[in-house]
C-alpha cells in the first residue's frame, strides 16, 4: 500500500496497515476476550434478543473513513454480546458442547496471522505436515484403526464439519456403487437410523440419492441389524441398489450406538460403504474404556468425529478418515495447469485440496496440535472422564426421583429425561430451566418430549451441575 500523499509505499501511522497499532490493539483484544470468559457466569446464558434488534443497531451504510478500533472494541460490548447465546457459558447444557480453549483460540488467531492457504503440499509444507502428523496420532490416542494412518492405505483429513465429511462419504459411496454395479444413482439406496443426524439426509439429496431409508431403532435407540438386513433385502427385490449405510456412535438425541460390527459385515456380504458418525461420542474414545462402543471400526470405509465438540478445539473441526485414501483421491481429484507442481508430481506429498471439496484451506490443525499439546493427553481424558462422571452422578439421582424417568442410557455426558406427568410437564420443566438461568435442549424421540441435558462445557465445573440439579429438583 502507497500512502498517497507522500507516495511513501509504508503503510502510514495509525491507519489500517499499521503494525504497532496491530500489537497493541491484539493485546487489548486478548484482554478482552480474557475477561469476556471471566465474566460469563455474571451473564445471561441466552441474550434475550428479539429478531432485527441486533441490526437496528448497525448504520445503514459502512464507513467512509477508518474508525478506530476503540470502537470496534466497544461495538463488541454494546452491539455483540447482547445479541449471544453464550455457547461457552458454564450453564450451557443445550446441544452439545462447543468447546473452545485458550490454547485454541491463539491457534485460530495464530493461523490468521499467517495468513496461508494449504490447499497443496507446496502451498505452505508445514500446514500439510502437521495435519498429516496430528491426524496419524489421534489414530493412536483414539483406538481407531492403523491402517488409516498416513503410512497406511487409508488417511485422515481435517473438514470443517461433520456434514461434510458424510457428504463427502455419500458421493464415494455412490461412485463405488456405480463402478461396481452400473446402477444409477436414482436406483441406489441410502440407510440410516431414524435417530441418525439430519447431516445425512442433507448429504445424500445433494449427492442425488432419491431413496433414504431412516430405519426404526430399538428401545435403547440403535438399530438392530436384523432390521439393516430386511430393508435391504426388501430394496434388492425391488429392484433397487444398496449403496450406503450409516452408523451412528452416538447420536444426536440420545446418544445411541449403532452395532457396528454387525453393520459392517453385512455390508461386506453386499458390498455396501459403511460410515460412521462419530461426531460427538468420538472425542470419548481418548479414555480406553469407551472404545468397546466402536467395536468393529475395522469394517468400515469411513468415519467422522468433531474435535469441535468435545475435545477443547472451537469451530471448526471435524476429522475425516476413510479406509481408503485412492478412492477418495480418484473421486476428487481435479488438476488444472496452474496447480501442477513438481512436488505434487512426484507423488510423494500430500495435497489434500483432492480431500474435500474446497480448494482453498486453513491452518486448521494449528488448534489441535496446540490444544494436545497444552492438555496433554492425561488433561483431555481426564476432562472427558469428570463430565462423564458428572453426567453419571445427575443420570444416577434423576433415577432416584419419583418425579422424573430417564429416556436412555447415559453412556457418555449427554443426560435424557422426562418428567413422569408427561410432555407438558416436560416443556414446563425446560421452560423452568430457562427461566432459572440454565441453557437445555427439549427434545421428540419414540413420540414423547424429552429433556437433554449435555455436560461438557469448557468452563462447566461441578458446581454448575449441581446448580442445575437443585434446580430441577425445584422445578420438578
Ligand atoms: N452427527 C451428529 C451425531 C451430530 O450430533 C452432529 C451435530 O450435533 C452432526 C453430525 C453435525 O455436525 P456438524 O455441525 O459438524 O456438521
Amino acid at each position: 500500500m502507497t500512502d498517497a500523499a507522500t507516495n511513501d509505499p509504508h503503510p502510514p501511522a495509525g491507519g489500517p496497515l499499521d503494525l504497532d497499532a496491530f500489537r497493541s490493539n491484539g493485546h487489548q483484544l486478548v484482554e478482552w476476550i480474557a475477561d469476556y470468559l471471566a465474566g460469563l457466569e455474571q451473564r445471561p446464558v441466552i441474550e434475550p434478543v428479539e429478531p432485527g434488534e441486533v441490526r437496528a443497531k448497525l448504520p445503514a451504510t459502512p464507513p467512509r473513513d477508518p474508525e478506530p478500533f476503540a470502537e470496534l472494541l466497544a461495538d463488541l460490548d454494546q452491539v455483540v454480546v447482547p445479541g449471544l447465546a453464550h455457547w461457552q457459558h458454564p450453564n450451557w447444557f443445550a446441544f452439545f458442547p462447543a468447546m473452545s480453549s485458550p490454547a485454541s483460540i491463539l491457534a485460530e488467531f495464530a493461523a490468521a496471522g499467517l495468513g496461508v492457504q494449504g490447499m497443496l503440499w507446496s502451498t505452505s509444507p508445514a500446514v500439510t505436515e502437521i495435519e498429516t502428523h496430528v491426524l496419524d496420532w489421534l489414530v493412536d490416542l483414539l483406538g481407531v484403526p492403523t491402517g488409516w494412518k498416513s503410512d497406511g492405505p487409508g488417511g485422515g483429513v481435517i473438514q470443517m464439519s461433520a456434514s461434510d465429511s458424510t457428504h463427502l462419504a455419500l458421493v464415494l459411496a455412490r461412485e463405488r456403487c456405480r463402478d461396481r454395479t452400473g446402477a444409477a444413482v436414482e436406483s441406489m439406496v441410502v440407510y440410516t437410523s431414524d435417530q441418525a443426524h439430519s447431516s445425512i439426509a442433507k448429504g445424500a439429496a445433494i449427492a442425488g440419492y432419491r431413496h433414504v431409508r431412516q430405519l426404526p431403532v430399538n428401545d435403547q435407540f440403535a438399530v438392530e441389524p436384523g432390521t439393516l438386513e430386511t430393508a435391504i433385502a426388501e430394496d434388492l427385490a425391488a429392484g433397487r441398489q444398496p449403496a450406503f449405510v450409516c452408523a451412528a456412535v452416538g447420536t444426536t438425541g440420545t446418544t445411541a450406538i449403532d452395532p457396528v460390527r454387525r453393520f459392517g459385515e453385512i455390508c461386506a456380504d453386499q458390498h455396501i460403504w459403511l460410515h460412521v458418525d462419530a461426531a460427538y461420542a468420538g472425542s470419548a474414545m481418548l479414555c480406553p474404556e469407551f472404545r468397546h462402543h466402536q467395536d468393529g471400526l475395522e469394517t468400515v470405509d469411513s468415519y467422522t468425529f468433531n474435535p469441535h465438540k468435545w475435545m477443547a478445539t472451537n469451530f471448526d473441526c471435524s476429522v475425516f478418515w476413510v479406509a481408503d485414501r485412492g478412492s477418495l483421491i480418484d473421486t476428487l481429484s481435479v488438476v488444472p495447469p496452474y496447480l501442477r507442481n513438481q512436488a505434487s508430481d512426484s507423488g510423494q506429498v500430500i495435497d489434500y485440496r483432492d480431500w474435500h471439496v474446497p480448494l482453498g484451506r486453513r491452518f486448521r490443525a494449528l488448534k489441535l496440535w496446540w490444544v494436545l499439546r497444552s492438555f496433554g493427553v492425561e488433561g483431555l481424558q481426564q476432562m472427558i472422564r469428570s463430565h462423564v462422571g458428572w453426567a453419571q452422578e445427575l443420570s444416577d439421582w434423576v433415577d432416584r426421583d419419583p418425579r422424573l424417568e430417564r429416556f436412555a442410557p447415559t453412556t457418555f455426558a449427554l443426560v435424557c429425561f422426562t418428567h413422569v406427568d408427561g410432555d407438558e410437564a416436560t416443556d414446563r420443566l425446560a421452560e423452568a430451566l430457562h427461566q432459572a438461568g440454565f441453557a437445555v435442549t427439549a427434545s421428540t424421540a419414540a413420540d414423547r418430549r424429552y429433556l437433554r441435558v449435555s455436560i461438557g462445557s469448557t468452563w462447566t465445573e461441578h458446581r454448575h451441575v449441581e446448580a442445575l440439579r437443585q434446580a430441577i429438583d425445584a422445578s420438578a
